[in-house]
Parts: structure tokens; C-alpha cells; sequence
């Protein structure tokens, strides 16, 4: 079975897993490591004990989909929507500038919601607390990695 290492549980990262995933299925372990504690990424949201009561994104505040994005990207976008992790972002920002076509959403969840939604629908992974610090030209497999 090959093995597949993605640096980064970001955005990126867990969209690169999900995509994989449902390439490979399960021709492929895949394994994820990020530096830090959680996934997130720019899109870390931060959360009380009581997560019920409040959370507070660190990055990204709200998600922009260009015209072109929200139709090539359009079975991302319904199915954020549908599980409820997006909403239209339907009132004022100052200092927004709207786009014609760009539409807006907000992430009631909070914004590390989309990306653990991503890692979690990539299945059976291994997220590792871990930081990449080089790349040698092959990596040494081992140690349950
Ligand atoms: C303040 C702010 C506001 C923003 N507002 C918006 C917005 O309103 N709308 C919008 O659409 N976008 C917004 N963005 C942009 C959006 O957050 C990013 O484009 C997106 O989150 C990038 O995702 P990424 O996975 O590419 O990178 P990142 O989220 O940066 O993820 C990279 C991950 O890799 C990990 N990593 C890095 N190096 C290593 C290493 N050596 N070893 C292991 N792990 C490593 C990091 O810990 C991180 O988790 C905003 C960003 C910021 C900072």
C-alpha cells in the first residue's frame, strides 16, 4: 500500500487529503503532519472550555467565492452548505469591497470547521503533532509513520 505524507493541516493540506482520498480510497495510508497543536491553519478557530458559548476565528473571518471559483467549485461550496458549515454571509461589512459575482459565506462553526470537516471526510488518517524542518530526497519511512 503506498503511503502518503501531507505537511500542513491547513486549507490546503486537509482538501489535498480529501481529494486523495476519494482518488485512492484505499490504495493509500495517509498520514498528516502539522506543527501545531490543532488543525487549522489560518483558518484556526479558538474555543473557551464551554465551546457552546462562544469561539473566535484567528485568521480567515468569512469565505469568498470568486464567480468563476463558486462554479468550478460548486460541489465544494453545496456540500459545505448542506452540512451546515456555511451560511451566505448576508449583512454589512464596512470597508468590504464587494465584487460582482463574489459571493460571501460565514462559518457558524467557526472556520476550522471547513478544514476539520475536509480531514475528517479523508477518512481513516494518522494527524501527527509534527514539524517538517527538511525534506531529504527520500524520505525514511519508520517509527509507525
Ligand atoms: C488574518 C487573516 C485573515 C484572512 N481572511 C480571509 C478571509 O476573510 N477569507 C478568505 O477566504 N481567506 C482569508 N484568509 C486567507 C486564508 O486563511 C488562507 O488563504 C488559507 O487558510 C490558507 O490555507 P493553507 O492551508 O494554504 O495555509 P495555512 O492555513 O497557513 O496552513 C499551513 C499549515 O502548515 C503547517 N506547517 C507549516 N510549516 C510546517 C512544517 N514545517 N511542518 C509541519 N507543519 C507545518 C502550519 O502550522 C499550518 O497549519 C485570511 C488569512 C489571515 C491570516
Amino acid at each position: 500500500m503506498s503511503r502518503v505524507l501531507i505537511v500542513g493541516a491547513g486549507l490546503t493540506g486537509s482538501l489535498c487529503a480529501y481529494l486523495l482520498k476519494r482518488v485512492l480510497q484505499s490504495k493509500a495510508q495517509l498520514v498528516v503532519w502539522d506543527k501545531a497543536r490543532g488543525a487549522g491553519g489560518r483558518m484556526s478557530t479558538s474555543r473557551p472550555p464551554d465551546p457552546t458559548s462562544h469561539s473566535a476565528d484567528l485568521g480567515a473571518q468569512y469565505i469568498t467565492a470568486t464567480a468563476a471559483y463558486a462554479q468550478s467549485h460548486s460541489n465544494f461550496y453545496t456540500e459545505l452548505l448542506s452540512a451546515g458549515l456555511l451560511k451566505p454571509l448576508d449583512c454589512h461589512i464596512e470597508g468590504l469591497q464587494h465584487k460582482e459575482g463574489n459571493k460571501n459565506y460565514v462559518t457558524p462553526l467557526g472556520t476550522s470547521s471547513v478544514v476539520k470537516h475536509f480531514l475528517s471526510e479523508s477518512g481513516n488518517h494518522t494527524f501527527l503533532i509534527f514539524c517538517l524542518n527538511n525534506v531529504p530526497p527520500v524520505l525514511q519511512w519508520g517509527n509507525g509513520i
